[in-house]
């Protein structure tokens, strides 16, 4: 077997050393460091926010903003099934009640014409979650939440770099999060941010990052926090990160238009929309969907691809099928035909920062092996 093809690897060839030297030589490695504020200001501004504030990652920047806007026993809150578990673990924790919708077969975000039959006078809240590479269409989704009095949260995190009708993504919620996870667009190794333009909100976020320290009375505490605080490293890499947003953009949609028209006349393989009228996909992941007409699924595939040498990985469970929401009887009857059938047989090939296009090449020949040998 050649080299193996990793699902993705991150690109860290600009100023992430020289930044992260530059903690090392003068020793400020923890939160105190002065990059924190830099890179919650810069990725702030390049979303169009008034503020940032980052945390240890991605769910802990959902987490603070599920507290953040009280959401509390029995608020309801409208969100994809098709998403990850961060999105719903601190609705259910607070004693809240996640109210699913089904996934758009084509974009596979979350069906927005399904939201406004959702709503209960309990609702609190919209969560929208822009997946893969596409964004969700935002207007209908801000329209309901406006007629309707509900708060908007949007998890930024497969999203950077990316726009709806020309606006960043990451910048329509009441409070946004994003993920620098290394297989997201821009990288700290683990990290996150909240975004948001509402002064009490930001204040209510950097306090719950931080234990809920008090000013003036450190260690007394009219609240319960965390400790979700970014290390000093985390933001130096951040900002050189930051720095090529736009060239980690362009790279992604070169790679993702490769894949596609090399992909495009395989019969059986539904690939990922280039483009809405809304926005033009930046491909955090290079998902594929096996016609159920073809005699293979989702999980036998990865496992051909894994034969020959080919990182790949499933798409979401979705949310209602939980084993961990089954146990307490949540969602049962529940049926989200399409978020179903996109796990069932999904999955998602090379596509991280450093994929390069030799590898784009032998991973296509070894999908086109894989596909010639299925019936259609
Ligand atoms: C990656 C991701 C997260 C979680 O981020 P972590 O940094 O891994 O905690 C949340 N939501 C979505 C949509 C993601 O893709």
């Amino acid at each position: 077997m050649s080299d193996f093809i990793p699902v993705n690897e991150p690109l860290l060839d600009g100023n992430e050393k020289k930044y992260l030297l530059e903690c090392i030589e003068t020793g400020w490695i923890s939160s105190e460091g002065p990059f924190i504020k830099e890179f919650e200001q810069k990725f702030a501004a390049r979303m169009g926010r008034k503020h940032g504030i980052a945390v240890c990652n991605g769910t802990a920047a959902i987490d603070a903003s599920i507290e953040a806007l009280e959401i509390g026993p029995g608020d309801e809150v409208i969100m994809p099934t098709f998403t990850i578990i961060s999105c719903i673990s601190q609705i259910v924790r607070n004693g809240g009640i996640p109210v699913l919708v089904d996934s758009d077969p084509l974009t596979w975000n979350m069906d927005v014409t399904q939201i406004e039959a959702k709503i209960t006078s309990r609702t609190k809240a919209i969560m929208v979650v822009h997946i893969f590479g596409l964004p969700v269409d935002m207007d209908p989704v801000l329209d309901i939440a406006v007629r309707h009095g509900l708060k908007v949260i949007e998890d930024a995190a497969e999203m950077h770099g990316q726009t709806y009708t020309g606006k960043p993504c990451g910048s329509f919620g009441d409070i946004s999060t994003f993920s620098f996870y290394p297989n997201k667009h821009i990288t700290t190794g683990e990290g996150g941010m909240i975004l948001t333009d509402d002064d009490e909100l930001a204040e209510t976020c950097r306090s719950l990052r931080n234990l809920c320290f008090q000013p003036h009375k450190r260690f007394v505490h009219e609240r319960l926090g965390w400790n979700m605080r970014m290390t000093n490293m985390q933001a130096a890499l951040g900002l050189a990160q930051l720095e090529r947003l736009d060239e980690f953009v362009g790279r992604k949609r070169r790679m993702g238009s490769l894949y596609s028209e090399l992909l495009k006349d395989i019969p059986g393989l539904q690939l990922p929309l280039a483009k809405t009228n809304y926005g033009e996909n930046i491909y955090w992941v290079y998902g594929l969907v096996l016609d159920e007409s073809t005699d293979l699924d989702g999980e036998s595939a990865m496992k051909m691809l894994g034969e020959k040498g080919i990182g790949s990985r499933p798409f979401f469970y979705p949310m209602h099928q939980q084993p961990v929401f089954q146990k307490e009887g949540r969602f049962q009857n529940e049926e989200y035909p399409v978020a179903e059938r996109l796990y069932r047989q999904g999955f998602y090939i090379p596509s991280g920062m450093a994929t390069g296009e030799e590898q784009v090449y032998r991973v296509v020949e070894s999908v086109k092996e894989i596909m010639s040998r299925v019936g259609v």
